[in-house]
C-alpha cells in the first residue's frame, strides 16, 4: 500500500466530487467503492448497510462477485461484518479466515482474500453499516489506514442519512435509520401525544465535511478548544456555580475531557485525513459514543453524556450555531425529547405547539413534570436511550397513559393511536359533561375540588374544568420564566389579572417557593450540598424580607376590596408564620397610610410539607385559617426519598400505611381544631389516591385541571362512610400485611367506582 499521508486527502476530494455529481444512488455507491479500492490499493472494497430487520446487506462492491450485491446478507453479530456492526469497533486482520467469527459466503468469492479491514459506518454513535477493504496478500493494515477508512465511512454515513439509499432498497425492506422503535418507559402525565420530534439539545448537523486546508482547520480547532476551556474555567471560578444550573462535578468532568490529549490528537488526525474541524469533532464524538453506548455501568454512561455535551459545545463554538429550531421550522405538533430539563426551559417553548414531553430521566413529582401536567401535555419519563435514537422531525407517539414511546411508528400503529386519541377526546367530553354536576359523594358529602395553577394560560381551565377555585397558585412560575426579577408593579398586575380571570372563584396564592430544584437564574444562591433541605421557600423569604414584602404588597394591592387568600410554603416551625404575619402587618399599615384600599378579608394559611409540623399540629391550626398539605414534599421528607431522583422516588408507595397514617393524623387534627385542610400535591390528581384521601377524612383537594373530571367521576360513585370503615380498620391493623393499595383497588372494583 502506498504512503497514505496524502492518500486520504486525495480520496476525500474525489469522493466529494462523486457526491456532487448527478448520479443514480447505485452508480454513485459503485463508483465510491471503486475509488476507495483504488486509492487504498485494495483488491476489494464493499459496503454493507444495516436494515431495519437487523440484517446487513451488501449494497456495493469492487472486487467481489457483483451478483452478490443485494443478495449477500449477514445478521448483526454474525461473521466479521456482523461483529463489527455489533461492537462498533474496527477489525484489522491479516488472516481473516482464521478469525473465529469468519463466515464463508460462497456467492461472493472472497476466499482468496486473506487480509481484511472493516470499520463501522457511524452517525451520532449509531451503526448504519460496515465498510470493508480486503487484500489477497496477508498483511496488517496500519493505524493510519484504519483511521483513513473510518474517515471515509463518515461520507457514506452522510449518504445513508440523507435517505439516498432508499431508492435502491428492495420493496418491503427498510434501512435501520428509519426503523420503528418502541421504548417501554413510565407515564408521568396522562394523555397521548402524536407529533414530531424536537430535540431539546439538538445535534448540530455538520454538512461541510471535507477540508481544503488542514493547517487552517487545525488552527480553528485549537482556537475553539481554547475558547471552550476558558468558558469552562470561567464557570468553575464563579462561586455560585449552582446558579448556572450546572453542577460542579459535571463541570470538572468537562474540564478533564477538554484537556484530554487523546481526544485532541484523534480530532487532529481526522483533520489531517481531510475532514473539516467540525466534521472531525463529530467523527470522534460518534466513535466514542458508539463505544460508550455499549457500556452498562451507569456511572460511565453518565460520563458519556458529559462527553457528548462537551463535544456539542465545541461544535457550537466552531459553527456559531445554537442548533435550535427557528420559529418557522418548529413543528406545530412538537414532542420535546430531553435527557433532563428544568421547568423554566419547558416554559420557553411555544405552548400552543407542544404535544408532549419525553424525558430520559425525571421523576413524577419533579417540577418540569408538574409544569407539563399543568399545561395538560402528556409526559413519558425514564425513556432510556431515546435521544440518541431520534432525529429532529421524526414522527413519534408519546403515550403518557401506558408509558410508551413509539418512534417512527408503522402506519397501522399510527392509525390505532389516532383512534385511541379520538376515544380519549370522547371521554374528555363525558368529563366535561360533569362540569356542572355538584361534587357530592353517593352518601351525600360535598367535596371541594380545586385546581393547581401558576401561569395566566392556566386560567381558562378554571371554567372549563368546573373547579371550585385555585387551591394552589405557584407564584414562583412567574419568576422562573422571567429573565429579571419581576418588579412590584409587574407582580401586582399579574395577580390582578389572575383574580380578574378567576371571576370571583377563590384563588390561594402561595408565596415564593424558590430554591431547591426551582432555579431562578437572576437570583444569586450559593451552591448547596442538599438543596431540597437548604435555603429555600419561606426560609429564603424571611432572610430576604425585601423580596417577601414586595410580594405581600403586590398581593394586598391586587386584592383591594376583595378576599386575599395566601399561604406559606415549607413552614418548619410555627414561629415562621408569626414572623410573616408581622411583615404583613407592616405592609397593611404602609398601604393604609398612603390611602390604598385593602382586601376585604384576609385568609392566612400554611403548607404542611415538613414533618416537624406533625408535632405542632394543634399550634399550627390555631395560628392559621387553613392548612394545605404539600404531599410531594411531605412524602419526600417523610420517606427520605428525593422526589426528583427516579431511582428512589417511587421506591415506597404513597398509598402505604406510614404515609396514609400521617395524612390521616393531619385530617383528624383539622377536624379537632375546626381548621380547613386541603391537599394540593400530585396525589390528589389520581382518582385512586384521591379516593384514599376522602376515605381518611379529607374533604378538599386541589389538583391538575385535567384531573378534575376523572376525580369527580370517582367521587360521584363513592360511599365515603363505607370506604372509611374498611380503610381505617386496615390502617389500624398492626398485624395484617395487606397492602392498602390492593384494598383500594378491590374496593373500587367491587363498588364500580371508576379509578
Ligand atoms: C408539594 O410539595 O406537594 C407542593 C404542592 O408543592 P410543590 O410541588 O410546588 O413543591
Ligand atoms: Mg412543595
Amino acid at each position: 500500500m502506498r504512503d497514505l499521508s496524502a492518500g486520504p486527502r486525495v480520496l476525500l476530494k474525489r469522493l466529494r466530487e462523486l457526491m456532487a455529481e448527478p448520479l443514480e444512488p447505485q452508480e454513485r455507491l459503485d463508483r465510491i467503492v471503486r475509488q476507495i479500492a483504488s486509492n487504498m490499493v485494495a483488491e476489494v472494497c464493499s459496503v454493507y448497510v444495516l436494515r431495519s430487520d437487523g440484517i446487513l446487506e451488501l449494497y456495493a462492491t469492487e472486487g467481489l462477485n457483483k451478483e452478490a450485491v443485494h443478495l449477500s446478507q449477514l445478521k448483526m453479530g454474525q461473521g466479521l461484518v456482523g461483529t463489527i456492526a455489533a461492537s462498533a469497533q474496527p477489525l484489522n486482520l491479516s488472516d481473516a479466515q482464521a478469525h473465529p467469527a469468519f463466515r464463508y459466503l460462497p456467492e461472493t468469492g472472497e476466499e482468496i482474500y486473506h487480509s481484511f479491514l472493516g470499520v463501522p459506518i457511524l452517525r451520532a454513535g449509531r451503526t448504519l453499516g460496515v465498510l470493508v477493504v480486503q487484500n489477497k496478500a496477508s498483511r496488517n493494515y496500519r493505524e493510519d489506514e484504519v483511521e483513513a477508512l473510518e474517515t471515509t465511512a463518515m461520507v457514506i454515513a452522510e449518504m445513508i442519512a440523507t435517505g439516498e439509499l432508499k431508492k435502491i432498497t428492495r420493496p418491503g425492506l427498510e434501512l435501520d435509520l428509519t426503523r420503528a422503535v418502541t421504548i417501554e418507559a413510565d407515564g408521568y402525565s396522562e394523555g397521548i401525544g402524536l407529533g414530531h420530534v424536537v430535540l431539546h439539545e439538538p445535534r448540530i448537523v455538520v454538512t461541510n465535511l471535507l477540508n481544503e486546508d488542514a493547517e487552517k482547520e487545525i488552527q480553528r480547532l485549537g482556537e475553539s478548544l481554547g475558547g471552550l476551556r476558558i468558558s469552562i474555567d470561567d464557570m468553575l471560578s464563579r462561586r455560585e456555580v449552582a446558579q448556572e444550573g450546572e453542577h460542579r462535578e459535571v463541570l470538572e468532568t468537562y474540564r478533564m475531557f477538554a484537556h484530554d490529549q487523546g481526544w485532541v490528537r484523534r480530532m487532529e488526525e481526522a483533520i489531517h485525513n481531510g475532514l473539516t474541524a467540525e466534521a472531525a469533532v463529530e467523527k470522534v464524538q460518534s466513535d466514542t459514543k458508539a463505544r460508550m453506548m455499549r457500556l452498562t455501568d451507569p456511572y460511565l454512561r453518565e460520563r458519556m453524556h458529559d462527553f457528548d455535551d462537551l463535544a456539542n459545545r465545541l461544535l457550537r463554538q466552531l459553527t456559531g450555531f445554537s442548533g435550535r429550531a427557528s420559529d418557522e421550522s418548529f413543528p406545530s405538533d412538537a414532542i420535546i425529547l430531553a435527557r433532563a430539563m428544568g421547568a423554566a426551559e419547558l416554559l420557553d417553548y411555544p405552548r400552543d405547539r407542544l404535544r408532549g414531553l419525553v424525558l430520559e430521566d425525571g421523576a413524577v413529582t419533579s417540577h418540569v413534570v408538574i409544569v407539563a401536567r399543568a399545561m395538560g401535555i402528556p409526559v413519558v419519563g425514564q425513556a432510556a436511550g431515546v435521544v440518541a435514537l431520534a432525529e429532529n422531525g421524526d414522527p413519534i407517539i408519546a403515550d403518557g397513559d401506558d408509558g410508551q414511546i413509539h418512534l417512527r411508528p408503522m402506519a397501522d400503529l399510527q392509525k390505532a393511536y389516532e383512534e385511541k386519541v379520538r376515544l380519549r377526546a370522547r371521554r374528555q367530553e363525558q368529563f366535561k359533561a360533569l362540569r356542572a354536576v355538584e361534587p357530592l359523594t353517593k352518601d351525600g358529602k360535598r367535596i371541594s375540588l380545586q385546581m393547581n395553577a401558576g401561569l395566566l394560560v392556566d386560567l381558562p381551565q378554571l371554567v372549563e374544568s368546573g373547579a371550585e377555585g385555585i387551591g394552589l397558585f405557584r407564584t414562583e412560575l412567574q419568576f422562573m420564566i422571567a429573565s429579571t426579577m419581576p418588579k412590584l408593579e409587574e407582580q401586582e398586575a399579574f395577580y390582578r389579572n389572575v383574580l380578574k380571570q378567576a371571576a370571583g372563584r377563590p384563588v390561594t396564592f402561595r408565596t415564593l417557593d424558590i430554591g431547591g430544584d426551582k432555579v431562578v437564574s437572576y437570583f444569586r444562591a450559593q451552591e448547596e450540598e442538599n438543596p431540597a433541605l437548604g435555603w429555600r421557600a419561606i426560609r429564603l423569604s424571611l432572610d430576604r424580607p425585601g423580596l417577601l414584602r414586595t410580594q405581600l404588597r403586590a398581593l394586598l394591592r391586587a386584592s383591594a376590596g376583595a378576599e386575599l387568600k395566601m399561604m406559606l410554603p415549607m413552614v418548619t416551625e410555627v414561629s415562621e408564620i408569626r414572623a410573616v404575619r408581622e411583615l404583613m402587618q407592616k405592609e397593611v399599615q404602609h398601604l393604609s397610610k398612603f390611602g390604598h384600599s385593602l382586601p376585604r378579608k384576609l385568609q392566612f394559611g400554611a403548607m404542611l410539607e415538613v414533618p416537624a409540623l406533625l408535632w405542632q399540629l394543634d399550634e399550627l391550626m390555631a395560628e392559621v385559617d387553613f392548612v394545605s398539605v404539600g404531599s410531594n414534599d411531605l412524602f419526600q421528607f417523610s420517606m427520605a426519598v428525593d422526589r426528583g431522583n427516579a431511582r428512589v422516588a417511587d421506591r415506597f408507595d404513597n398509598l402505604g400505611k406510614p404515609f396514609l397514617r400521617i395524612l390521616r393524623d393531619i385530617a383528624r387534627a383539622g377536624e379537632r381544631n375546626r381548621t380547613s385542610v386541603t391537599l394540593c400535591g400530585e396525589m390528589a390528581s389520581k382518582p385512586l389516591s384521591a379516593m384514599a384521601l376522602l376515605g381518611i377524612g379529607f374533604r378538599s383537594v386541589s389538583m391538575a385541571a385535567t384531573s378534575i373530571g376523572p376525580v369527580k367521576a370517582m367521587l360521584l360513585g363513592l360511599d365515603i362512610d363505607q370506604l372509611a370503615g374498611e380503610l381505617n380498620a386496615a390502617l389500624d391493623d398492626t398485624k395484617s400485611s395487606l397492602l392498602i393499595r390492593d384494598l383500594l383497588v378491590r374496593f373500587a372494583e367491587a363498588n364500580n367506582i371508576p379509578v
